[in-house]
């Protein structure tokens, strides 16, 4: 064991301080904080007598049995690898083997794994006195990025990378311990998990949803008292389909993804306080937030910049997004070649081209999917917006093509139930004839990742096949 252990668990001082209140609600069944403390402690001393590797994996459900196994874990410091709960045994396999981990927490039966299955677990009682301080830079989870431009990455984070990012998102989207978190995404994200660490910070409670069941959560608004929410824009769509309003709803949190207009537009006609963050796997979560007010007096910005973000080298006033702060992973476990063009004196590369326009961050997109074209820079989101304008038009994606002449040229994918090239071709006329795509190809669905982002590289390969 490293460093000095000085810092006394949340989970342990919310127990102390607030016991009979809720730190969880799945389905029908509560859990106190005092309750949850001390099944996570059954679990840790579980944990401990099995005499673990340091690190192991966990593949979680959004189920309160994983949130108690999370909490032991944490109560135990065994580093956690989140693996996602979608992947095959192949897919599992090599991303553990990336990290050296042969054992995981899982409730399917993999072969060439070590499983552990949930419920054996939960045979042990607790000692509440065993371990109770932990030290800041232990890592705590370890995370692998979602894959949209290539290799997954692991991303390691610390107790200290947690406990700094619910700090930075407390002061630009702010919970207190009346806060009621309703938490869909899933636990094995950084989006997830940092819901739990943040309520055990404060103490408030976590309505937690295994399915993103639309119609329940709808229903869980407006009778529950929920307050805050996390989604991503593909969820937050579904909400409104469903009918999504405000009731006592103080901040709906968006990241991700880029949120599109006519969404941003339909929340603001229902007066949805919506919260539009950016951020990633490697900043523990979001890093920037825009306000509902900043959303109006500064349309399409992710929030008010700090002394931790810059924008390098920009031309034209646009440039890579670079960031630094507690919250920022020190660097990644695999593949450790990423780390050669992570890092900028004491800021991250985000990998991310942004520009700052009165104080402001504007998200461009990213540095790898920009199509330069005759020496001229085209950012496919800018016309992925405009194609998105067309109402019978639910996704799209732009990547480049390689052209003799031009080197890059842009080609557009869409998904809807009609061909819609000539409303397509009415729409592009807005735009410089430069960034028009030069063909246009309908899909029934777009080429998403595991985590449902479009994932253009996925799209790009997928395109040069078909007009091989
Ligand atoms: P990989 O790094 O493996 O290619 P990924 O970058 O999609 O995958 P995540 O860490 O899940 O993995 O996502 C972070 C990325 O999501 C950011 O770097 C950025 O490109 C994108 N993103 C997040 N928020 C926003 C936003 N508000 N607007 C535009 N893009 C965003
Ligand atoms: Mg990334």
């Amino acid at each position: 064991m490293k460093g000095e252990r000085s810092v006394q668990h949340n989970l342990a001082v919310q127990a102390e301080k607030r016991p009979h209140d809720i730190a969880v609600k799945y389905k029908d069944s509560t859990l106190t904080f005092a309750e949850l403390y001390d099944r996570a402690s059954a679990v840790r001393d579980q944990l401990l007598e099995m005499e673990l590797p340091p690190r192991i994996a966990v593949q979680p459900a959004n189920e309160l049995k994983y949130v108690i196994i999370i909490h032991g874990l944490i109560l135990a410091h065994i580093e956690m690898v989140m693996v996602n709960a979608h992947l095959t045994e192949s897919e599992v396999s090599r991303q553990l083997n990336s990290i050296g981990v042969s054992l995981i927490i899982t409730e399917n039966h993999y072969t060439a794994l070590s499983c552990i299955m949930p419920e054996t677990l939960f045979t042990g009682t607790a000692d509440r006195t065993a371990i109770t301080t932990y030290n800041p830079e232990d890592i705590l989870s370890i995370m692998f990025t979602s894959g949209t431009t290539g290799v997954q990455k692991a991303v390691p984070h610390t107790f200290e990378n947690h406990v700094a990012s619910a700090e930075r998102c407390k002061e630009s989207f702010p919970f207190d311990e009346q806060t009621k978190w309703l938490l869909v995404l899933p636990l094995y994200h950084i989006s997830g998990l940092s819901v739990l660490v943040r309520s055990v910070m404060v103490g408030f409670t976590v309505i937690l949803f295994d399915k993103f069941d639309r119609e329940a959560i709808v229903r869980a608004i407006a009778e529950e008292g929920v307050t805050h929410i996390s989604l991503v824009p593909q969820t937050l769509e579904w909400l409104l389909d469903a009918g999504l309003k405000r009731h006592q709803l103080q901040g709906l949190l968006i990241g991700g993804a880029r949120l599109d207009a006519r969404t941003l537009e339909e929340c603001q006609k229902r007066q949805l306080p919506v919260y539009t963050s950016f951020g990633m796997t490697e900043t523990t979560s979001q890093f920037i937030t825009a306000s509902p007010l900043d959303m109006v007096n500064h349309p399409n910005s992710v929030g008010p910049v700090t002394d931790d973000i810059k924008v390098a080298a920009p031309l034209n006033g646009a440039g890579e997004i670079l960031v630094r702060g507690a919250n920022v992973m020190s660097g990644y476990l695999y593949p450790e070649e990423a780390n050669r063009s992570a890092f900028s004196e004491d800021f991250f590369m985000t990998g991310d081209v942004g520009m700052i326009k009165n104080g402001y961050l504007y998200v461009l997109d990213r540095r790898k999917d920009l199509i330069i074209s005759g020496g001229e820079n085209i950012y496919p989101s800018e016309i992925e917006q405009l194609i998105l304008s067309i109402p019978d038009i639910s996704a799209c994606s732009v990547v480049g093509l390689p052209d003799d002449k031009w080197g890059e040229v842009p080609a557009l994918v869409y998904e809807s139930d009609s061909e819609l090239d000539d409303k397509i071709d009415e729409t592009l006329k807005v735009m410089a004839k430069y960034k028009r795509p030069v063909l246009y190809k309908r899909i029934a669905e777009l080429q998403r990742t595991r985590n449902g982002k479009i994932s253009r590289h996925r799209v790009r390969e997928w395109l040069l096949d078909e007009i091989q």
